[in-house]
């Protein structure tokens, strides 16, 4: 439910400046839009961490409810404070920062033709679940996201053929520097296509003003593709709508890559609204994620098996087929598909027995090789 009694403050502070200058980030503002716990009030004064979030987003919290999948996102819970399963050093592991080819602090590499870029540490809400928190939540990590250094040493590696602008959150960045960017990155032969993750669609959908447009937009023969992240249907408004029907026409793509997140999106019901809204929107589902091994995270993080369950159980076969992403769990070797593994019952020489979403099964040939 749209926090209505917010709308109309909302409305007054549209533009994406104004909701970064309005962020809400202190006990008395979130105030305006929840009754606090006295649980999340003390954890809030005594927080040392980044936290908070745009009002277009704080406005969709449930006034009352602390579970609301919303508010789970932006406020701290008590339990970070607690950490049985995270890894030390968590992003230093995942994104090879200590291997021996020597890299800017800007770039992640855990493939060889393409990247991980990081440009800012900033975002439109500090989510509570980010696997890069030591970094952008927690301040435990700091590292130099000069763009120079990056574009410099993508420059040196003819190999990279794909891009992938990260954060923090990319679409913080001014339009000038975004321009500079993506021309930069245009002008190196090799690069093939540029990706850019961000949550300001679902964040901040006034983010994608004509100006920003401009910079994205037109028919380049290296082609945008930006990945957002959306977690709960409640999170996808009209201002999302509109924000990526405005991106798509001026001919970037836009998909999701959802985090599965306990309590939040985890069940069969939430798990395929989430996704069938999604098309709804406009936004084609890419990759769910299971959340990742980062420290003090662990009430967010399922069994591992949960999300190929969800997918089994929520979207294949039981919906669109546009609907469904691909599991994987992050590492620092790639991402691992885990995904349902039903299909193929059995197989002999002559057949093989197929299972489907209902249980029911059929044969095809087995053909020799
Ligand atoms: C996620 C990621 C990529 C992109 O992976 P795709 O499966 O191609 O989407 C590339 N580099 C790093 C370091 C990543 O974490
Ligand atoms: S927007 Fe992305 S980088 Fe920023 S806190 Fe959320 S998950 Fe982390």
């Amino acid at each position: 439910m749209k926090n209505q009694a917010m709308k109309h403050k909302e409305d007054e502070v549209s533009s994406w400046q104004d909701q970064m200058k309005n962020f809400v980030n202190t006990v008395d503002r979130v105030k305006e839009y929840v009754n606090l716990t006295p649980e999340e009030e003390e954890v809030l004064r005594n927080n040392k961490t980044v936290w908070g979030a745009t009002p277009h987003y704080a406005s969709l919290m449930d006034r009352d409810d602390p579970a609301c999948p919303i508010r789970r996102q932006i406020i701290p819970s008590r339990q970070e404070q607690e950490n049985r399963f995270g890894m030390d050093d968590y992003l230093m592991w995942k994104e090879n920062r200590a291997t021996e080819e020597v890299r800017p602090d800007s770039i992640a590499r855990q493939y060889k033709n393409r990247v991980a870029f990081t440009v800012t540490q900033t975002c439109g809400i500090y989510c509570r679940h980010c696997f890069r928190k030591e970094l952008v939540v927690d301040g435990s990590l700091t590292l130099d996201f000069n763009v120079d250094e990056g574009l410099q040493w993508i420059a040196e590696h003819p190999e990279v053929r794909d891009v992938l602008i990260t954060g923090g959150d990319p679409f913080l960045l001014s339009d000038e520097q975004l321009e500079y960017l993506i021309r930069k990155l245009r002008e190196l032969p090799h690069v093939e296509m540029i990706r850019i993750g961000t949550r300001t669609p679902i964040v901040l959908p006034q983010r994608i003003t004509p100006s920003l447009m401009k910079v994205l937009g037109g028919f380049h023969k290296v082609p945008i593709w930006i990945n957002t992240q959306c977690n709960h249907p409640r999170e996808l408004t009209e201002e999302t709508a509109r924000a990526v029907y405005n991106l798509l026409s001026c001919g970037v793509n836009v998909g999701n890559q959802a985090v599965l997140l306990k309590g939040i999106n985890d069940d069969v019901e939430t798990f395929r609204e989430l996704h069938e809204k999604l098309l709804a929107t406009r936004i084609r589902p890419y990759y769910v994620f299971y959340c990742e091994a980062a420290p003090g995270i662990d009430h967010f993080r399922t069994p591992v098996e949960k999300g190929s369950q969800l997918i089994r159980d929520a979207l294949r076969g039981h919906t669109t087929g546009l609907a469904q992403p691909m599991h994987v769990v992050a590492t620092n070797i790639g991402k691992i598909p885990l995904m349902p593994d039903y299909y193929i019952q059995g197989k002999n020489d002559k057949e093989y027995t197929l299972r489907n979403h209902k249980g029911e099964t059929t044969t095809i040939p087995n053909v020799p090789e």
